[in-house]
């Protein structure tokens, strides 16, 4: 039988799993509120403090949102501006490297120990299981340490992509074929004139092909998407949109019929703009049907106008399709076989009705981050699941949360200690990838974890 609980304020100790954008701020914003200690969990030292985006140490990896508004505070706008002033490293309209901006995050968070110290802890390890009962939460790490808290948030970022479908389920030599970019040195051991396929032409593909192109790599880049959309650039000089503050559209249906509209008359990077503040909004009162109509029919145009890249980037980009050593594909893998010295992918251009085979020396899977819990083999997901202690949301985008966070179980019950934040929550705010973003979603949830009372039982 349990006996009451006291009556005490929540969050007095936070355990937050991944040390990312997301969870390195959500501790800074915690530290800020008097009496609650974070134990912060990075299973990467490598990535401590700045996550997966952010710990790239290519000079050509540049921001894609000007450093005006890269702030790590929503309330302190100016605050990565004055860094970067103070240190003589940039300004407000610069696009900088996501090195210097990995930096910036990690000396905010030295600066977080040097006041709050004791009362944050950094723990290089990997959480493997946890478990939510009578009032508080075990986390179990790989290395049979076992931390307790009242509350675990988890910030683990995206999982690694899917293989395209005509490759999942084939075994192809792993030094041809490069799963996930962001796990792997993908150049070693490239001839620097091979040919190379890229499958994607987002910001992940142009990630790599950058740093190929850093890397001396002087071979020919096929980049192949089903559509072959690629990223805009930001331009310099077109008009600040005016936000739209009332809803354009009723709902999440017309609002794709209404930016498609609008996008005939005027860019469509101010119209995506513009129904930013809105986005999360109509998201939120749309039903899963409308949901998934707006990403089957917005989503790949919205992606490459939403998500920019730095004009510099966009030159190097042009630069090297005018020099013949690039090439946007769109089309669909049909086969890929192996054979010694390649593997021959063929692919049905988009519209085309014979296909186009592509002898690559590496394949290299651009495909972008997903959220597809049911298809990912990372363990602590993979064991939550299998508890039936979190489950997909219903476009199956990440994890499925409650209003204000919490994890819903595999019976549709919303856990009382464990929280989720980041990317691995877009199924319910959509607009949750970019640093502008997280930000507003981290530092509420501080003020809730932290203000909530609660008694044995009530959640905040
Ligand atoms: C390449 C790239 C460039 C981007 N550029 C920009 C930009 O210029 N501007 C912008 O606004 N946004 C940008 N974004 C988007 C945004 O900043 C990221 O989505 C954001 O950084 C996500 O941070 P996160 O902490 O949620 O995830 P991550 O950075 O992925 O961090 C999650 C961390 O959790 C750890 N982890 C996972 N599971 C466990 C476990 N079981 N135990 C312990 N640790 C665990 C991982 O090792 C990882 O370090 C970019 C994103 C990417 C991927």
């Amino acid at each position: 039988m349990h006996s009451p609980r006291p009556r005490f304020r929540t969050a007095t100790r936070v355990a937050i799993v991944g040390a990312g954008f997301s969870g390195t701020l959500l501790a800074i914003n915690l530290l800020e509120q008097p009496d609650v200690e974070v134990l912060l969990i990075e299973r990467d030292r490598h990535r401590m403090g700045a996550g997966v985006a952010y710990s790239s140490t290519e000079t050509s990896h540049l921001l894609n949102v000007r450093a005006g508004s890269m702030s790590a505070f929503a309330d302190r706008p100016d605050h990565f501006r004055d860094w970067l002033v103070a240190r003589g490293l940039g300004c407000d309209a610069a696009f900088v490297t996501r090195a210097t901006y990995g930096r910036y995050l990690r000396e905010t968070l030295a600066d977080a120990m040097a006041r709050y110290g004791r009362r944050l802890k950094l723990i290089d390890d990997e959480v493997l299981d946890l478990d939510d009962r009578d009032g508080e939460v075990r986390l179990n790490l790989v290395n049979g340490g076992v931390v307790e808290a009242d509350r675990a948030v988890l910030a683990i970022g995206n999982l690694p992509p899917h293989d395209p479908p005509a490759i999942a389920g084939t075994t192809l030599p792993a030094h041809r074929y490069i799963a996930d970019p962001w796990a792997t040195a993908f150049e070693d051991g490239l001839d620097k004139r091979a040919p190379v396929l890229i499958v994607g032409t987002g910001l992940t593909a142009i990630d790599v092909i950058l740093r190929l192109d850093a890397h001396g790599f002087e071979g020919p880049i096929t980049a192949l998407s089903r559509r072959g959309l690629r990223p805009h650039r930001h331009i310099d000089g077109l008009p600040r949109p005016k936000p739209v503050l009332a809803k354009p559209a009723p709902d999440l249906s017309e609002l794709v019929r209404w930016a498609r509209d609008e996008a005939q008359t005027r860019d469509w990077r101010l119209v995506v703009d513009s129904i930013r503040p809105i986005t999360q909004m109509m998201w939120a009162s749309a039903d899963a049907e409308k949901r998934a109509r707006f990403l089957r029919h917005l989503r790949p145009f919205w992606d490459v106008h939403r998500h920019r890249l730095a004009p510099e980037v966009a030159d190097r980009i042009d630069a090297l399709v005018a020099a013949g050593r690039l090439h946007f594909r769109a089309g669909k893998i049909a086969d890929v076989t192996v054979e010694p010295d390649a593997i021959p992918v063929s692919w049905l251009p988009r519209g085309g009705a014979a296909p186009v085979t592509t002898r690559a020396a590496r394949m290299i899977n651009c495909t972008g981050p997903q959220g597809d819990l049911l298809r990912s083999s990372d363990p602590l997901v993979r064991r939550l699941l299998g508890t039936g202690r979190i489950r997909p949301d219903l476009l199956r985008l990440g994890l499925d949360i409650d209003r204000d966070g919490h994890v819903i179980d595999g019976s549709g019950r919303a856990s009382e200690h464990v929280l989720a934040i980041g990317p691995m929550t877009r199924g319910d705010l959509w607009e949750v990838v970019a640093v502008p973003d997280i930000r507003n979603q981290v530092s509420a949830l501080a003020r809730r974890l932290v203000n909530a009372h609660w008694t044995g039982g009530e959640g905040l």
